[in-house]
């Protein structure tokens, strides 16, 4: 299949043309591997490409949709996952030096139930050190680059994921999202994306940042795929006693986009300083068209946002030193034995494996913890959080759900933030809010700003992913 016409494919489409038996899983592989031959040179949207792997779960995938034995809208579907969802024997990296040549025992339960499904996977995504980042910059092994504008960045930290899926290396890649990371490269590269309840998605195998905010989510190029691809992924699991109990809803298009009863809310404290003027038009232009769709618009306030991103960048690199204590040269990665006993070996291991952004984090992160400093910094960030928390809790007994930028800015250039952590952290300032308080969002493309995509972000109240998608549907149906 010529490489164009593979990138403009939808996953749905692909399953369509696979069920008619008009292509096999095999040459859907082979079209895969030949866009990112062709692209990735500029791109650098993967860390690792396993060929082989992916020919042999294609011909398999053959062999079951010859027998009739189709497994799911997956079945045959090449996807990508970000480099810290573990893969059984298959490099799991986290954009590190300290885990190069690691090779997981197990697969995450979301790479087991992405085989499960049929999908063929066809290797693993850059990303910032660990998922600490906004922008791509800080993966140990170079940076990826925007599809839509290579001299910017794809967002981060599943910028992989991101651009995998804007240049049409993979119609779905997934990603891990903390403080917005789904959602950010989503909103850059111009695709879909979602960042689950927590809780509906298993986390097992999911190299741990922050336990409490972490939530895996599917990037996708329209929103049908990304339900699609949440209903492969999402549901109970042993292995994650934070998985929430219960059905996962399948995702079903409505035959009707009329929005008539539903009341979206518009938060003002994200409209307001700092707030790239052309980004909240074209965010105001989305919300119009809700309007128009049937949905009655409301002003609505969530007063603790300001405080979110500060409380964020306590918790998050609180559990971050916590769970990055593991990398201590001794079992995984990379390891530095010369020295003179064990306490030489760890830290050498640890200064050399780990990145100025990782260090910077598990510093906050241990201040933040020690004692005398606890009180101070990690308790009151998590009194912050059950503020923002409530906030949402508050206003959901008014609205349906919330409409809202995704990012102050459209993509930033290369180096523009790297100087200055906490320009970079800003970039997070409306994203974090939702990982605070569990809940899911939702970025798709609104209007463009000097030819740039711009995401807008619906907010659901918890398990409210049924929603998100047929608003977001209605919307992508009017575009
Ligand atoms: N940019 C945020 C951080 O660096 C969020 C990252 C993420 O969601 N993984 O912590």
């Amino acid at each position: 299949m010529n490489s164009d016409r593979y990138a403009a494919l939808s996953a749905t489409e692909m399953a369509d043309l696979l069920a008619s038996r008009a292509i096999t899983p095999t040459e859907l592989a082979e079209a895969a591997l030949a866009r990112i031959a062709e692209t990735d040179g500029a791109i650098h949207a993967f860390l690792h490409v396993d060929a082989d792997g992916a020919l042999r779960q294609a011909h398999e995938a053959d062999e079951r949709i010859d027998r009739g034995e189709c497994r799911s809208r997956l079945d045959g579907i090449p996807v990508a996952l970000k480099d810290n969802i573990s893969t059984r024997d298959q490099p799991t990296t986290c954009g590190s030096r300290i885990l190069e040549g690691y090779l997981p025992p197990y697969d995450a339960t979301v790479t087991r139930r992405l085989h499960a499904a049929g999908a063929v996977i066809v290797g693993k995504t850059n990303l910032d050190e660990f998922a600490m980042g906004s922008s791509t910059e800080f993966s140990a092994f170079g940076p990826t680059r925007n599809p839509r504008d290579v001299s910017r960045v794809p967002g981060g930290s599943s910028g992989g994921s991101g651009a995998a899926v804007a240049s049409g290396q993979v119609p779905i890649a997934f990603g891990s999202d903390t403080g917005g990371s789904v959602r950010l490269p989503a909103s850059f590269c111009g695709v879909v994306g979602l960042k689950p309840t927590y809780g509906r998605v298993s986390r097992y195998g999911l190299v741990a940042y922050g336990s409490s905010l972490d939530q895996i989510g599917p990037l996708a190029r329209t929103v049908e795929d990304c339900a699609t691809a949440l209903t492969a992924i999402a549901g109970h699991d042993p292995h994650d006693a934070t998985t929430l109990p219960g059905p996962v809803p399948t995702f079903e298009r409505a035959s009707e986009s009329r929005l008539d009863g539903l009341r979206i809310g518009v938060p003002r404290e994200y409209f307001g300083e700092g707030i790239d003027a052309g980004v909240a038009a074209s965010i105001e232009r989305s919300i119009d068209r809700l309007h128009r769709l049937g949905a009655s618009i409301h002003d609505v306030s969530l007063p603790h946002t300001r405080y979110a991103l500060a409380a964020y960048y306590v918790i998050a690199p609180a559990e971050a030193s916590a769970n990055l204590a593991r990398y201590d040269g001794v079992k995984y990665g990379l390891s530095q034995r010369g020295g003179r006993d064990l306490w030489t070996m760890v830290s050498e291991s640890r200064a050399a494996g780990f990145g100025p952004e990782v260090l910077r984090r598990i510093m906050i992160g241990t201040y933040a913890l020690s004692s005398g400093y606890y009180d101070a910094y990690y308790v009151k960030a998590q009194k912050v959080r059950s503020l923002v928390r409530a906030d949402f809790d508050t206003v959901f007994e008014s609205v349906d759900l919330l409409a809202t930028p995704t990012c102050p800015t459209v993509a930033f250039r290369f180096g523009e933030r790297t100087s200055d952590p906490y320009s970079m952290y800003l970039a997070d300032v409306l994203t974090v809010t939702l990982n605070c308080a569990g809940l899911p969002g939702l970025v798709v493309p609104a209007d463009e700003v000097d030819r740039l995509p711009v995401g807008l972000q619906l907010i659901g109240p918890a398990l409210g992913e049924p929603l998100l998608f047929r608003v977001a549907d209605a919307l992508e149906r009017m575009a």
